[in-house]
């Protein structure tokens, strides 16, 4: 990677947002973990685990698991703030996910 390709890549907005290796939520500490499969089911593409407070994703495009990991989170949200009912509506969870990825991946600038 040339010098100008790194100042170029600096300024831009990422499109992609990172998915991170652990976060806090509350007063606890939740890891991310990457598998080729989980749970021994092939069709799952994330999980959450809100005893463990760990969140699963299937190893998939950068696309798919930051959606998913998106997803997850918002269920991880709600089992931390022990909104049951909002954590089992999956279309609920789903599109909170989508704005706030929508948020994430459009914001710009810095109010000064
Ligand atoms: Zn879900």
């Amino acid at each position: 990677m040339t010098h100008s390709s790194v100042f170029h890549t600096v300024l831009e907005v990422p499109l992609v947002i990172a998915i991170p290796n652990s976060f806090k939520l509350g007063g606890r500490d939740w890891t991310v973990e990457i598998h080729d499969v989980i749970n021994n089911e092939p069709d799952l593409y994330g999980d959450c685990d809100g005893f463990e407070c760990i969140i699963r994703l299937k190893k998939s495009s950068m696309d798919v698991m930051q959606h998913t990991f998106y997803h997850e989170f918002v269920h991880a949200m709600c089992f931390t703030l022990g909104w049951e009912k909002f954590n089992e509506d999956e279309a609920k969870v789903d599109t909170l996910s989508g704005v706030l990825l929508q948020f994430l991946k459009s914001r710009r600038g810095k109010v000064q």
